[in-house]
């Protein structure tokens, strides 16, 4: 009786909201999924981490089968190696405790305030920079609180909503806040932070672009995709559908080891979304956060990468190499 209830409650929700809910948490059923043997499971997989795996079916659907190395598998198998230190990886990689302002407000850069809106993604990314964040005591439930500090600061005349990922609360949620932000008169633009896009391309619905787009607000979206390999066709139909509704594409992407540390991938990658519409903004060096020093690829490898990037691409389709320094009022240039 329960399993049936649970059953007729979610089949009343979105489809992307099924699909959140039915996200991929054990690796054991990742593993039979793609057709890995067991073994490798035993000697490879951290299974049990606090920051658990999860990660969409259609996401899965994307990874080559029987492939441990796949680009898509490696940022979302919590590995063994996370557990390894590394010296300089923190839990707060990029200061954001430091730029807490309360309410789930951060004030890093001048005129920019970025709220985290909700804790929940849809994908565990092993790197993100977040996976230590204490969402519980930075919460952006007080919406007066986060209006109150916008209205009363003039200088600020753009708002970053980020998380956890903040495509994945409810319609009514987006707009509700973003009805209020509409209402101080000195804010201009909306940035959304967001790799649902990309990860759960069903939540691009006829109901998020009209609440992305019927505001006063100048909407720009940053995508995060890492490899060309995550565009598949639900996804560049998604990209699509924001690129005809007039919302600013920009993709940020990480450069990681085993991931897309390489000319082939960058460049795929990046052709790939500017087919689409989006123009290639950041490529970050990776943040230095506790468990992901794996990742790392180093600033002289980086570099290297980028000036092969530009003897393949024309200059626009080469991202920006950055790196997050905490307490810096810009992201770093690299080169
Ligand atoms: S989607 Fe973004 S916020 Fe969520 S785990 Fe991945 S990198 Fe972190």
């Amino acid at each position: 009786m329960i399993t049936e209830n649970l059953i007729t409650w979610q089949s009343r929700l979105p489809t992307w909201q099924q699909a959140l809910q039915n996200a991929v948490r054990d690796p054991q059923e990742l593993f039979a999924l793609l057709e890995l043997p067991p073994d490798l499971l035993q000697d490879t997989v951290w299974e049990n981490p606090r920051f658990h795996l999860r990660v969409p079916r259609s996401y899965v659907a994307r990874m080559q089968k029987g492939d441990i190395h796949d680009p898509l598998l490696r940022q979302v198998l919590p590995l063994q190696a996370e557990q390894l230190p590394f010296a300089n990886f923190t839990t707060d990689p990029v200061g954001d405790n430091a730029a807490s302002k309360g309410a789930g407000l951060l004030h890093k850069y001048q005129g920019r305030v970025l709220i985290i809106v909700t804790a929940a993604c849809a994908i565990h990314c092993r790197y993100c920079f977040r996976q230590h964040y204490d969402y519980r005591e930075n919460n952006s439930s007080e919406l007066q609180a986060i209006y109150n500090y916008i209205q009363s600061d003039n200088s600020i005349h753009e708002v970053i909503l980020s998380g956890g990922d903040p495509l994945s609360v409810k319609d009514s949620r987006l707009m509700e806040l973003i009805n209020l932000l509409a209402t101080i008169p000195h804010l201009q633009r909306l940035r959304i932070h967001s790799r649902l896009p990309i990860v759960l391309p069903e939540r691009v619905t006829p109901e998020l672009i009209a609440a992305l787009t019927q505001t006063r607000l100048q909407t720009i979206m940053v995508v995060h995709a890492n490899h060309a390999a995550e565009l598949d066709n639900s996804v560049t139909q998604a990209l699509r559908k924001l690129a005809d509704a007039g919302i600013t594409l920009f993709n940020q992407a990480v450069l990681l080891r085993g991931v897309n540390a390489d000319v082939e991938s960058l460049v795929q990658l990046h052709e790939r979304l500017f087919e689409q519409r989006v123009v290639p903004y950041y490529l970050h060096l990776l943040d230095k956060v506790q468990g992901a020093g794996h990742f790392e690829v180093s600033e002289t490898e980086a570099l290297s990468l980028i000036e092969a990037m530009r003897e393949r691409l024309s200059g626009y389709l080469v991202p920006r190499l950055v790196r997050e320094v905490a307490g810096l009022g810009y992201k770093l240039p690299v080169f």
